[in-house]
């Protein structure tokens, strides 16, 4: 069944495999060439992405998994020949899982699929047993009375379904990221929620929640999407739902995470300097394949087709960051400690999975205009649309974007992305080595064009 998806999957990618040649005018030759070389071959990606997947597996931010991920990096890295390869430290608080079950005692006794949320509070070992109260969405637990919630365990459903964009997961995210808060205030005994994702298997997604001030942690779980639609025909029947639930998570204390940093240097260093990447670390459960091994594997590809190619004008700067996660711990670290240098003029993640490019967003100075239409121009052959909406530049590099740095964000096909995200599922098997050629040829010609463009890169307006 996986192989007769990926084939199927892989199939529209033929549309975009032929090399397009460069007559475009007023784009490089040179940018349109490596944008085709990129297509025919993806040999650095593909080696990044089975290597660190396979080799390291799982790199949970700030534990032992994460620092070997470091070390792999490091090694790689300095053998594709970059230069001023290092690590960026910083510590943080490390939060682990321990076990996890869910069972309905009465009235159908059965056992469901559950996970722990990060940073979720644990039950004793033996577990808790209470009877389950079940809200349609955070806004009808918010409106629900102490009394009627006090000592139960929460669940909270909602309606995501797939999206090209991703949009879904903004506003269906709600349950995860406000709803053990908001169960914990009204006394609680615990929570579990919808998984916020999009397939219908038996892989509950985590992903973090943090605690509100003053609030104390309670045990918070994410059921599997069928057996949260299970949980809901129970209660449905209108018949006291019981369940038991064992997590077992516990805080380990200050340990070290840290960002991987490498460099194309740049022939002019006043051009400035142009930093892409992904993040490094992954949740536990699956093998951060799709989140984000290919966010890695895209941008260290793209780059370093650019360094094979000779001298760019300005210095691109690869970050690998760590602890993402958790919170976007190595974003803000590389941020504070690079932002006062003035350098940096233009910033893009990728962070969405490996799935093709469909739309390019950028957030470029008026002076910036024709730059950005010799790069959509040279996306266009990838089947690439100019979107209206600004770029974000990710989780890791917003602080950039939201101070005023350029960014341009390359935006993959969502649709399947949550499906595999934060679940055991999202493994080496779920990319597609033709869409992410795709996206390296993407990276590549963004990053020729950019690195090699004669004007300056303005910083943009922010609103106050
Ligand atoms: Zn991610």
């Amino acid at each position: 069944m996986k192989k007769l998806l990926v084939l199927a999957l892989a199939a529209p990618a033929l549309a975009f495999a032929q090399p397009n040649s460069p007559s475009q005018p007023g784009i490089s030759g040179q940018a349109a060439a490596l944008r085709d070389a990129a297509l025919r071959d993806d040999h650095v990606a593909w080696d990044v992405l089975e290597g660190l997947t396979t080799e390291v597996g799982q790199r949970m931010a700030g534990t032992e998994a994460e620092a070997r991920g470091r070390a792999w990096a490091l090694r790689k890295l300095t053998e594709l020949g970059f230069s001023n390869v290092h690590v960026e430290p910083f510590e943080m608080d490390v939060w682990v899982r321990g076990e996890e079950r869910a069972e309905i005692i009465s009235p159908f006794p059965q056992s469901m699929a559950v996970t722990a949320l990060g940073n979720s509070g644990a039950t004793p070992a033996p577990g808790i047993e209470a009877e389950v109260i079940g809200f349609d969405s955070v806004a009808a637990l918010e409106a629900a009375s102490d009394e009627s919630v006090r000592g139960k365990i929460v669940f909270v459903t909602h309606a995501m379904a797939p999206a090209q964009d991703g949009s879904g997961y903004g506003p269906f995210g709600a349950p995860r990221r406000q709803g053990p808060s908001l169960a914990s205030r009204k006394g609680a005994a615990a929570i579990v929620i919808r998984s916020i994702g999009t397939d219908h298997h038996r892989n509950p997604h985590t992903g973090v929640q943090s605690w509100a001030a003053g609030v104390r942690p309670i045990p918070a779980g994410a059921l599997s999407i069928p057996d949260a639609e299970q949980l809901q025909r129970m209660l449905d029947r209108g018949r006291t739902v019981r369940m038991r639930l064992v997590l077992t998570p516990r805080n380990t204390g200050r340990h070290p995470s840290g960002n991987i940093v490498a460099e194309v240097p740049g022939s002019d260093p006043s051009a400035g300097i142009v930093i892409v990447g992904g993040h490094l670390d992954s949740w536990d459960l699956g093998t951060g394949a799709v989140d984000n091994g290919a966010g890695v594997a895209i941008t260290t590809a793209a780059a370093h087709r650019i360094m094979q190619a000779g001298r760019p004008r300005r210095t691109i700067r690869v970050v690998l960051f760590g602890a993402e996660e958790v919170g976007g711990l190595g974003g803000e670290a590389h941020f504070q400690g690079n932002r006062a240098a003035g350098n940096v003029v233009l910033v893009g993640e990728s962070d969405f999975g490996a799935d093709r490019v469909w739309r390019v967003n950028m957030n470029l100075a008026p002076a910036n205009a024709a730059l950005g239409d010799r790069v959509t121009a040279l996306l266009a052959p990838l089947g690439i649309v100019r979107g209206r909406d600004p770029a974000n530049a990710g989780a890791d590099l917003g602080p950039w974007a939201q101070a005023g740095t350029a960014a341009i964000d390359l935006n993959q096909d969502g649709t399947r992305y949550f499906d595999y995200h934060h679940t055991p599922d999202d493994t080496l098997d779920k990319v597609d080595p033709s869409q992410l050629r795709q996206n390296v040829a993407a990276w590549t010609a963004m990053l020729a064009a950019v690195a090699d463009a004669p004007e300056a890169i303005a910083p943009v307006e922010v609103a106050p």
